[in-house]
């Protein structure tokens, strides 16, 4: 590389880094009496500002304390490593661990086959004033999803709760305020994603939808996965991960690992924890982040994955 185009790169690298910067609410990086501030730090400053914030990692800050202040010492960091189960993307085994299935017929990958080429119109009028499970009876409105038809990026969340039950779209309460700010993060914007849940109907007092509700919803979201398409789904806490890979494994060993969608050949699955258990568990945000990170690289082509 020649010394402009060097230059052109750095100058690119550092306007990226201030777009994250200023999407996290940071205002004071680069005043003088600020220390230079390596990546690792900037994570770590990041992390340390999603603790003390009671709106979490992604959101913008509403008043700065001086950059100096909030910059934690350099720490040593450990990564531990996990080796995770991995199975052939092409193998025809819907259970991707080799348990038994937790969906029965409805997860036999062939069972999308007969709605090829559907729209998420086609989806949305078959699933109609949806009756197929008891949920229908508590619910006020139907959260299909929302997003972009086309999304290469969608994220798959567990179900509706109050605000979304109210409005009829996904993630659009506290944790669905996380999620966008998450979103921005990674330098996209809400509407280029595509947002769907494993239940579309909300369950009550937020409980977590039972196994009977799922069994019922989930096609559904198979087939919106089926329309659209993405290169990559970012599984949100427990239900959606173990939805998507027909797992009973626990989010915390399998985040940040990606997998291939036993369904689709060629479609990737990161899981990552909920915005929801971010808001509650904010020393987590960090992890969030470095999930985030590779959601970035996978879709600029970064990583193998
Ligand atoms: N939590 C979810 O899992 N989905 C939503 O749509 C909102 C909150």
């Amino acid at each position: 590389m020649n010394p402009r185009e060097e230059l052109g790169d750095l100058i690119a690298q550092a306007r990226e880094h201030l777009r994250y910067y200023s999407e996290l609410g940071l205002t004071h990086i680069g005043e003088k009496s600020t220390p230079a501030v390596s990546e690792q730090r900037v994570e770590d400053l990041i992390a340390k500002q999603a603790t003390s914030t009671a709106h979490g990692a992604f959101e913008p800050k509403r008043q700065e304390p001086p950059a100096s202040t909030i910059i934690p010492p350099p720490q040593p960091v450990t990564k531990p490593t996990i080796t995770m189960p991995t199975k052939k993307e092409n193998s025809t085994d819907p259970s991707l661990f080799g348990e038994p299935s937790l969906f029965g017929e409805n997860a036999s990958p062939a069972a999308e086959n007969q709605y090829a080429n559907e729209t998420l119109e086609d989806i949305r009028r078959d699933l109609g004033d949806c009756h197929r499970c008891k949920l229908w009876s508590t619910r006020t409105n139907i959260v299909f999803g929302e997003g972009n038809p086309k999304a290469e990026l969608m994220f798959v969340g567990e179900g509706p709760g109050a605000d979304e039950d109210a409005t009829g779209r996904p993630f659009v309460g506290r944790a669905g305020q996380l999620l966008t700010k998450m979103i921005e993060a990674i330098g996209l914007k809400r509407e280029d994603v595509y947002i769907a849940n494993v239940v579309k109907s909300r369950p009550p007092g937020n409980r977590a939808p039972e196994s009977d509700e799922v069994k019922a919803c989930i096609p559904f979201l198979f087939r919106q996965i089926a329309a659209i398409h993405p290169k990559l789904i970012v599984a949100l806490g427990n239900p959606a991960m173990q939805a998507l890979l027909d797992t009973k494994i626990g989010i915390t060993k399998m985040r940040g690992h990606f997998q291939g969608y036993p369904r689709i050949p060629g479609i990737k699955v990161l899981p990552t924890f909920h915005p929801a258990y971010l808001l509650r568990s904010p020393d987590k945000k960090r992890e969030a982040w470095e999930d985030l990170k590779k959601v970035r690289a996978f879709l600029r082509g970064e990583t193998e994955s």
